[in-house]
Order: structure tokens, then C-alpha cells, then sequence
């Protein structure tokens, strides 16, 4: 069943000047492009945590799959070129619902403009999950780090933040024309998709770079599904800390920032948060300017107890 699996999904997919030689041989071939790094990234999804087979359709979690290493591609200011799919069906599933997959996964990847260059497939007794690697490209030089961040500059987000597991992390639109934009129009120091919340996600650029943040909570933009679901969490909470918002958060000179504001009909919406400062930690200032600690921990991808 496999290698006819593995041929449908070829019918599925065109020819892409992207990939010398792609699904059907040991390995694909993808050309380099002068002057260009390869930006390489990978992330696993798997049924019962990203997803649920029986509740979300089998075209949201193709396009999930997809999407969050898309997001990672984004996050480095690169293009995203290529991916390679590794899924381990559960072994009740028939060939129909593998072929949904398989097609939805191909309808995804022409969606985001991408590959699909090779993969691996297996069946097992446990769930549905899937591994994508994404190859991408960047001008030699130019991805953005998490690394670089300077005392002075400021933090921005490219969207509301807060309440995306009503419906916005299966339909998420990664950043990569933003940070395409960006990245032509001014000088990032840092940057990283909003994947667990920026109270956990904050804390890796900060570490990374070296340096401290003031947060004004009154500046964050709110989802309107922070402001009205309900939970025991405040709407900033939520947009601190639910995480999967897929936002860019990223650093930047004052300058850049107004000369990026100043642009006629911009692309890109920037949402100005807080800065950047010289220590350790990140302090989020109330509107009456009282100050909490504000890194605290987002999505913890845990082990039960019993599995310790
Ligand atoms: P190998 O024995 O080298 O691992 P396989 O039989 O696993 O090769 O795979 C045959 C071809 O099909 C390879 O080119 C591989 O990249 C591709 N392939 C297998 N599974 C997938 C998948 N889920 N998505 C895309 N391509 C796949
Ligand atoms: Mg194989």
C-alpha cells in the first residue's frame, strides 16, 4: 500500500523548477542558489497534542503540519522552498483516509507555494503523526537571529495575540510575506515566530541577545477571541500566554520603527510593545505604571508523571 501511496501523492504534485529530482529516488536534489544560505528547519505533530483525528478535519492538520515549519522559515526572514513528510498512519486507518491526507498535504503545499521534495511512511498501533522538514533560502547574511538584539531597540509583533485555540491555529496565515517586507525595509536585529506565547517566547531573544525588556501591557494588540472567550484568564494573560498566535515578534532601531510607520500604504501592521534594556528578565508596566515580572512559562511540552 505504500508505494502506491507514495505514487498517488506524485500524481498530486507538479513538476517545480525548485527540485532537481525529487519523491521516487534516495535522495531528492535541490539546486543552490548563488550567494544564498539554505535556512533548514523541522518540527513533528502528532494526534491528541496539536491535533485530534477525530475532531479536526484531515485538510486543518495537512495544513498545520505545514504551516508551523513555514512559520519557522518566516521567523529567519527566508523563503520557504521545499519539504519533506514523514507521517506514521495509524495502523486501523484504510487507504482512503491516507489518500485525504496525502491529497490535503498537496493541496496545503501549492496554498503556501512550497514542495514537496520527499518523505518517509510508516503504519503503527499509536496515532497519527507527522514530520515535516522544511528547506528554505535566504540571501547569505540576511536571516534574522534571535541573537541580535541591542539595548535601545524596540519589540514589535506583526498582529493581535490571545484566544487562537478557538479556530486560528489550524487557520493561521504564517508571516513570510511580512517578514519578506520587513526584512527589505529595515534593519532587524531579531526576530522569532509567537509559538508558545510571548511570555515564554520574549525569554529566548532575551537570553539569546543578553538583555532585559519593559513590556507596557496597554500597547499589546488583543484578538477579539482573547477579549470574549471565556476563561479564567484575563485577555492580556491570554494574549501573553496562550501561544500558538504565529505573530512575528521581532527588534529594531527607534528609527527603523518610525521610518517602517512612515511608509505610504504599508504591507505590514506593526504593533510597537516595549524595549529593550540593558539586564536580565522582562518587566511588564500597567497603565497606572506598576511593574510585574512578565516571563513566565507558556506551553510546557511535559511528560506525565508516571512516565518520569
Ligand atoms: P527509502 O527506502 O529510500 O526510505 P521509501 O520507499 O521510504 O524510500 O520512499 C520512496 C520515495 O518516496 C522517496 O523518494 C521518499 O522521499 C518518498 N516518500 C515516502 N514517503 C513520503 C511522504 N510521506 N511524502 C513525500 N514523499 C514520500
Ligand atoms: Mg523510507
Amino acid at each position: 500500500m505504500e508505494f502506491e501511496l507514495i505514487d498517488q501523492l506524485k500524481s498530486w504534485l507538479k513538476p517545480d523548477a525548485r527540485v532537481n529530482l525529487g519523491i521516487g529516488d534516495d535522495c531528492a536534489l535541490i539546486p543552490q542558489t548563488d550567494g544564498m544560505e539554505s535556512v533548514v528547519t523541522t518540527d513533528l505533530v502528532l494526534d491528541g497534542v496539536h491535533f485530534q483525528t477525530g475532531i479536526n478535519p484531515a485538510a486543518d492538520i495537512a495544513r498545520k503540519a505545514l504551516a508551523v515549519n513555514i512559520s519557522d522559515i518566516a521567523a529567519m526572514a527566508a523563503v520557504p522552498v521545499a519539504a519533506f513528510i514523514s507521517i506514521v498512519f495509524p495502523r486501523s486507518w484504510n487507504r482512503q483516509q491516507a489518500e485525504e491526507l496525502l491529497q490535503a498535504l498537496a493541496d496545503s503545499a501549492r496554498e503556501f507555494q512550497i514542495a514537496i521534495a520527499g518523505g518517509d511512511t510508516n503504519t503503527w498501533s499509536g496515532g497519527l503523526a507527522i514530520n515535516v522538514t522544511l528547506y528554505g533560502e535566504v540571501p547569505k547574511g540576511k536571516a534574522v537571529r534571535r541573537d541580535g538584539a541591542q539595548v535601545g531597540d524596540v519589540i514589535c509583533v506583526t498582529g493581535p495575540l490571545g484566544g487562537s485555540f478557538a479556530e486560528k491555529q489550524f487557520r493561521f496565515t504564517p508571516r513570510v510575506q511580512e517578514a519578506l517586507w520587513l526584512r527589505e525595509n529595515a534593519s532587524l536585529h531579531a526576530m522569532m515566530d509567537l509559538s508558545d506565547g510571548i511570555s515564554s517566547d520574549l525569554g529566548h531573544i532575551l537570553r539569546a541577545s543578553g538583555v532585559a525588556a519593559e513590556i507596557e501591557a496597554e500597547r499589546i494588540p488583543i484578538t477579539e477571541a482573547a477579549r470574549s472567550g471565556k476563561t479564567e484568564k484575563t485577555p492580556l494573560e491570554r494574549a501573553l500566554s496562550d501561544g500558538e498566535d504565529f505573530e512575528l515578534l521581532f527588534t529594531l532601531s527607534p528609527d527603523d520603527v518610525q521610518r517602517l510607520q512612515d511608509i505610504p500604504d504599508s504591507p505590514v501592521t506593526i504593533f510597537p510593545i516595549g524595549r529593550i534594556i540593558p539586564g536580565q528578565g522582562c518587566v511588564l508596566i500597567d497603565a497606572a505604571g506598576k511593574r510585574t515580572e512578565c516571563l513566565a512559562s507558556g506551553f510546557v511540552h511535559g511528560f506525565d508523571a508516571a512516565g518520569q
